[in-house]
């Protein structure tokens, strides 16, 4: 079975996004936790997200993503900015708990001229304030382009940010094909690509993909995204990625720049792709 899905508007609610997954052939999906510019989040309507929960067991999906406002900074400079982002996190994290035992994905942030080292303590340390033994969510880094300072870009810096966090066991991965191309990862090479992620990160922290093609070459750290077969990546690899023995029971998530009606058609395409 093929878990995918795409990006959906979280304007109309929980269940809403559930209903428009199901109308085009969606089985996860990926919102933003609140306004990507990071503004205060619309009060939970706990029945709405009850409604949502048994749609998405009713219909066998796989695990949802949502997705934390990338303007976010946890490696900030800025106390302040750290701050914002803490109890930007904290409060997407409490809202999570509406709809338990999915993932939240964020970005791991820029350095701004600290340098790395500095950036992954500071992220690190933003996590163990978040991350507690009973949440029911499991958080997500995601693989970075490497556009100015982003961190996490390689795996080891990945890495470097799990092995200092106290609840391991609450985090995990989400691979951006997009990113990992723009970061210098050949995805023609994949084997190669998942042997590295896994002698550096290993395997089963992996929970997610972001399924993108790229505007740009191999290495070139902008982060445009393509729709699939439009860019530089190629329908061919990235059909490889959702069958690759390694990850093809993992959720992928489009964050193509299509509508709904796009979304719906690079669903069937990939689903026919799919080799079981
Ligand atoms: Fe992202
Ligand atoms: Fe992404
Ligand atoms: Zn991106």
């Amino acid at each position: 079975m093929l878990y995918i899905g795409c990006h959906l508007s979280s304007s109309d609610g929980f269940e809403s996004m559930g209903k428009t997954a199901l109308e085009i052939g969606a089985n996860t999906f990926q919102f933003f936790t609140r306004n990507p510019r990071g503004s205060k989040a619309k009060a939970i309507d706990p029945k709405d997200a009850a409604a949502l929960v048994t749609l998405l067991k009713q219909n066998h999906f796989a695990p949802i993503i949502a997705h934390a406002p990338y303007t976010l900074n946890p490696a900030s400079a800025d106390p302040k900015t750290r701050e914002f982002a803490l109890l930007t996190m904290q409060d997407d994290l409490q809202r999570m708990e509406f709809i338990p035992g999915n993932l939240y994905n964020f970005h791991p942030g820029s350095h701004v001229g600290q340098g790395s080292e500095t950036g992954i303590k500071l992220t690190t340390q933003l996590l163990n304030q978040i991350l507690t033994p009973r949440q029911q969510t499991t958080v997500l880094l995601e693989t970075m382009a490497g556009k100015g300072s982003e961190i996490g870009r390689t795996f080891e810096e990945l890495a470097a940010i799990l092995s200092g966090v106290n609840h391991p066991e609450k985090m995990g991965v989400c691979l951006d094909t997009c990113h990992v191309h723009d970061g210098g990862y050949n995805l023609n090479l994949l084997d190669d690509v998942l042997t590295e992620f896994d002698k550096k990160i290993g395997l089963s922290r992996l929970k997610a993909v972001h399924l993108n093609d790229s505007l740009n070459p191999l290495g070139a750290h902008k982060d445009r995204h393509a729709v699939i077969g439009g860019g530089q990546i190629g329908t061919e690899t990235l059909a490889s990625v959702i069958n690759h023995p390694a990850l093809k029971h993992l959720p992928f998530c489009l964050e193509t720049p299509n509508d709904l009606a796009g979304y719906a058609q690079e669903i069937k395409l990939l689903r026919s792709l799919y080799r079981g």
